[in-house]
C-alpha cells in the first residue's frame, strides 16, 4: 500500500491537508495524525472494518481496546453513558490528555472495545486532531500510531518508520507537547479508578473526585492469569532488543554505578541533564534535567527508540519517582524494563552484567 504523506506546514494549506485526511477516514481509510499526547492511528469509530484494519497494521492483539476520540465532551452522548462525574472531568480537564471509560451504547462495534461493554472515550487538545475529527463527522478509533511493541511515536518520523506502507496516510504535524499517553480512569458512581497514569495527575484526579485509587497494575506486576481492569496493562508495554535496567539509590552512588557501568559494559545510558560532564559522552542519552518531569515525558519514548538503535548490550536509565508526572514515567519504565530494578548501594556499586 501506499501511504500518501501529508505535511503541516506554513506553506502548505494545512486546511486541506486535514479535509483530505477526513476524506480518507469518511471511506473507511486509516490516517495517522498527531496529538498532544503521542501520534494517533484513527479509524471510524463506528466502523467494524476500520477498527479491524487498525489491529492489523499495528500488529496488535484484537483484545486490547482502542480509545475513541472525539471533538467536543458532549459527542460523548452518542458514544456512551455519562454520567455527572463524566461532566465534572469533562469540565476539568477536557479537551486535554484525559480518557475516560464508560459504559458504551450500540454504535460502537465490538471490534473497536474488544468485546468489553464499555468504551474509552477521549477529546484531545491538538487543533489538528480537533478539526480532523470534527471533518471526519465521526468519532475517530485510535490507539498510537507505533506498531505494537514499539514505543510510542512523539513525532512523524516514528510513525513514518513504523507504519508507512501499512496505512492510507500520515498527517505530520511536529513533536508532541506531552509525549506520554493519556491518563484513563474508569468513572464509577462517585469513584474514579487510575488505570494508566499521564499527564493528569492523580492529584490533579482529586480536586475532582475524592475518590480516586490507583489500580495496583499501574507500579506493579499482574500475577499469572490476572486480568487487568485495563487489557492494555496485560501487554509488554516495549521491550527493547537488550535489557533494559532501571536503577536508583543515593544520588552519588548511583552516579559511581553508571561511571563503572561505562568502564566495564557496551552500555547506553538515559541519563539526566546535570550528569553529561560526569560520564562519556559514548551511546548517552539525555533525558532532561533531573526535576524537570515534563522535559523527561517529552523525551522518554524518543530516547527509548534511540537507544535501541546502538550498538550495546543493555541500556540503564533511571527510576523515576511516584510523584505528580513522575508516576507515568515509572509506569512506563518499569514495564520497558520488564520490573527490572537495581537499588544501588555499597556492595553492588561495581556489579555490573556479568
Ligand atoms: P493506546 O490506544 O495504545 O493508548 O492504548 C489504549 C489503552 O486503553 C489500552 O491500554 C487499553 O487497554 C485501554 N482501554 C481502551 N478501552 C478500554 C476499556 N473499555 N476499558 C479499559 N481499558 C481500556
Ligand atoms: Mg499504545
Amino acid at each position: 500500500m501506499q501511504t500518501r504523506i501529508f505535511k503541516l506546514t506554513t506553506e502548505n494549506d494545512s486546511g486541506s491537508a486535514i479535509a483530505e485526511c477526513a476524506k480518507i477516514i469518511k471511506n473507511g481509510g486509516l490516517v495517522a495524525f498527531p496529538t498532544e499526547t503521542v501520534y494517533g492511528l484513527g479509524g471510524d469509530a463506528t466502523d467494524e472494518d476500520a477498527a479491524k484494519k487498525i489491529y492489523a497494521a499495528k500488529g496488535r492483539p484484537s483484545d486490547n481496546p482502542l480509545i475513541i476520540h472525539i471533538a467536543s465532551p458532549e459527542d460523548a452522548e452518542k458514544y456512551a453513558h455519562t454520567s455527572e462525574l463524566y461532566y465534572k472531568l469533562a469540565k476539568a480537564f477536557m479537551p486535554g490528555p484525559l480518557t475516560v471509560i464508560l459504559k458504551k451504547k450500540d454504535i460502537v462495534p465490538d471490534s473497536v472495545t474488544g468485546g468489553l461493554s464499555t468504551v474509552a472515550v477521549r477529546c484531545p487538545s491538538d487543533e489538528t486532531a480537533r478539526e480532523l475529527i470534527r471533518l471526519s463527522g465521526t468519532a475517530i478509533a485510535a490507539p498510537s500510531a507505533n506498531r505494537s511493541g514499539s514505543p510510542s511515536p512523539t513525532c512523524a518520523e516514528h510513525v513514518i518508520s513504523d507504519l508507512d506502507g501499512r496505512i492510507d496516510a500520515i498527517l505530520c504535524g511536529g513533536v508532541c507537547e506531552i509525549g506520554l499517553e493519556s491518563t484513563i480512569v474508569e468513572a464509577r458512581e462517585d469513584s474514579l479508578i487510575l488505570l494508566r497514569p499521564g499527564a493528569i495527575t492523580a492529584d490533579a484526579l482529586r480536586c475532582v473526585c475524592d475518590n480516586v485509587e490507583i489500580s495496583h497494575a499501574v507500579t506493579e506486576m499482574l500475577a499469572e492469569n490476572e486480568r487487568p481492569l485495563s487489557p492494555g496493562m496485560k501487554y509488554r508495554h516495549y521491550a527493547p532488543s537488550v535489557p533494559l535496567v532501571l536503577v536508583e539509590g543515593d544520588e552519588d552512588l548511583v552516579q559511581t554505578f553508571l561511571i563503572n557501568a561505562q568502564n566495564s559494559e557496551k552500555c547506553a545510558l538515559l541519563c539526566y541533564h546535570e550528569e553529561l560532564d560526569e560520564l562519556r559522552g559514548e551511546r548517552l542519552i539525555d533525558i532532561g534535567a533531573r526535576d524537570d518531569l515534563g522535559t523527561q515525558a517529552n523525551r522518554l519514548f524518543s530516547a527509548l527508540r534511540d537507544a535501541d538503535k546502538l550498538d550495546c548490550d543493555i541500556i540503564y536509565a533511571h527510576l523515576p519517582k511516584k510523584d505528580g508526572l513522575g508516576l507515568a514515567l515509572y509506569n512506563r519504565l518499569i514495564r520497558a524494563a520488564a520490573h527490572t530494578v537495581i537499588h544501588v548501594d555499597h556492595k553492588n556499586i561495581n556489579h555490573h552484567k556479568s
